[in-house]
């Protein structure tokens, strides 16, 4: 066991007196210290001049990312400063104080066993992620989704992180990155003020004055884009006789409520979606949609039928009815335990809020819905990474830093955990001087991360997918039959992943 093993088990530090840790921060303080805190790290692994850098590890934002890259700073044996600006200063997305708190949907995605989520997932599991194990624990049923009671979920990732004696929450908005190591020891600059190695995970909405100083580091223009959350109904206000419980093609269980159109229904609620009117945008932000999240409204545009081969699709799904195929259908998923409310599966859309309530009553058994949350449309800022970072996530130019979440280029709740996963680790192992490293190219993990690395002209953000992974060996890539390459491809990642957990890097 060496990089990312189960240190609760093995590891003195985490279990370490706090009197103990404060030992080892005052030791880790001081530049060119070659201490090694944790033991049965390779020497060859050193950076020469790095190592003990400041003090430790700070994580800047306490979403998703943050919390993850926190804990396994921690898990290393390096003490971790995690700030988080709310609730003094809120996103335009969060409603709480809370840490890991979900924006949008309830869903961390498919949880069906050989599938690319799924794979990413278990991955996770295997690699000891916090929020993981409590996204295990917040499970509300879904199909073969994972999807979590959202209260229940960020509840428990504070409880665990304040918890944790090896991190320091500090509810401070970080205005500006920490400067560099040799700027930081310079006679201004006293050396407890230091950083140390900071990962960046501040997200899609980074405060402005953060997104100004990193527009700064990164030399280029702040990309952004636009993204739509999706419309909350509340389930008391459903006509439930008119919609039936089922997953598609049976599977899964019942834990979808479907509406269903027939073609005149379709093609009435089609012309009052592209016709109805937009919520307007700032004229300083030019709308730039990310494919695998149109607004619902954006993709009507594109087709007569681009919705019922989208989020409207029928298939798997008998119309009661007619006990055929409905022409059209709408997914309703189940946001928590208490089955109270439901999200409009794919409806993300940024149409003005009357216009919502009026054009989605239109769906059968949809007529009387109380909106708990309308669609909107959000601002959602990432780095160009294949320009800025290695596949480590730590930044070409300044190696005392990491970027990790949406910040970073990835797309989606899990991809935000992993980054922040390996950007955790990694910033405590340079924290430590050792060299960062990352999972072989045919784990889901390790994939992410090269594609964050590829030198790419027009760079996307990216959800896990199989087409992003093609580190399996050719004879499994060649496998003819889809279902057969994909449980070979899945099984060939986590035997990689075991035997890279096992070896030193
Ligand atoms: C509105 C919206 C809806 C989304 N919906 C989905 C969805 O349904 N499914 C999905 O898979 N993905 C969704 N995403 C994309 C992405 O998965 C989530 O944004 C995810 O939360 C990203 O995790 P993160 O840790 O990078 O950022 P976040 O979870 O946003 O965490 C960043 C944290 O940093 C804090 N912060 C920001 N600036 C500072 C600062 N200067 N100092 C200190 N703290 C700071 C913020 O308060 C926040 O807590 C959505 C994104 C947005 C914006």
């Amino acid at each position: 066991m060496f990089f990312w093993a189960s240190p609760d088990t093995h590891h003195p530090i985490r279990h370490a007196p706090l009197a103990l840790l404060d030992k080892i921060r005052s030791q880790a303080a001081f530049p060119g210290c070659t201490r090694e805190i944790l033991p049965g790290a390779a020497a060859s692994t050193k950076i020469p001049g790095m190592g003990c850098m400041g003090r430790g590890v700070t994580v800047i934002g306490g979403g998703l990312a943050g919390v993850e890259a926190a804990w396994q700073a921690a898990r290393h044996g390096v003490p971790v400063r995690l700030y988080e600006m709310r609730p003094a200063v809120m996103t335009p997305a969060h409603s709480t104080d809370r840490l890991g708190e979900l924006v949008c949907s309830n869903s961390l995605k498919s949880d069906q066993p050989e599938t690319a989520p799924w794979l990413l997932k278990e991955e996770l599991r295997r690699l000891g992620s916090l929020s993981m194990r409590v996204a295990d624990e917040a499970r509300v049923p879904a199909g073969h989704a994972l999807a979590v009671d959202r209260e229940e979920f960020s509840r428990r990732l504070t409880a665990a992180v304040e918890a944790e004696p090896g991190i320091t929450v500090v509810r401070e908005e970080v205005r500006e990155l920490p400067p560099p190591p040799a700027q930081a020891s310079s006679a201004n600059s006293a050396p407890d003020e230091a950083a140390g190695v900071t990962v960046v995970a501040s997200g899609p909405l980074t405060s402005p004055a953060l997104a100004a100083s990193i527009a700064e580091f990164a030399g280029s223009e702040n990309l952004y884009f636009y993204d739509a959350i999706s419309p909350i109904v509340a389930a008391s206000s459903l006509d439930t006789a008119k919609l039936s419980a089922a997953s598609r093609y049976g599977k899964g269980g019942r834990d979808y409520l479907n509406a269903f159109l027939s073609k005149e229904e379709y093609l009435s609620f089609y012309d009052a979606l592209i016709r109805a009117e937009s919520a307007p945008l700032r004229d300083f932000e030019e709308p730039r949609f990310f494919e695998g999240c149109l607004p619902v409204e954006e993709l009507a545009r594109r087709g007569i039928d681009t919705l019922r081969f989208g989020p409207m699709k029928p298939v798997g799904l008998d119309d009661p009815r007619t006990g055929r195929r409905a022409y059209a259908a709408v997914q309703l998923r189940l946001e928590n335990q208490m089955a109270d409310s439901y999200n409009l599966v794919g409806f993300q859309n940024h149409l003005k809020f009357p216009e919502q309530r009026r054009v989605f009553r239109m769906i059968p058994g949809l007529e009387g819905a109380e909106f708990l949350r309308f669609g909107q449309i959000h601002r959602n800022s990432y780095i160009h990474a294949p320009r800025l970072l290695g596949t480590t996530l730590q930044a070409k130019a300044r190696p005392d830093l990491f970027f990790a979440g949406q910040l970073c280029g990835c797309e989606g709740y899990v991809e935000a955990v992993a980054t922040g996963l390996l950007a955790g680790a990694n910033a405590a192992r340079v924290a430590r001087g050792l060299q960062p490293a990352t999972p072989p190219e045919a784990t889901a993990l390790g994939s992410i991360a090269r594609y964050l690395a590829a030198p790419q002209g027009d760079f996307q953000p990216a959800n896990i997918t199989f087409g992003l992974m093609t580190g399996a060996p050719a004879e499994i890539l060649a496998i003819r039959d889809k279902k057969e390459r994909r449980r070979a491809q899945t099984r060939h990642a986590l035997d990689t992943l075991r035997r890279w957990m096992d070896a030193p890097p």
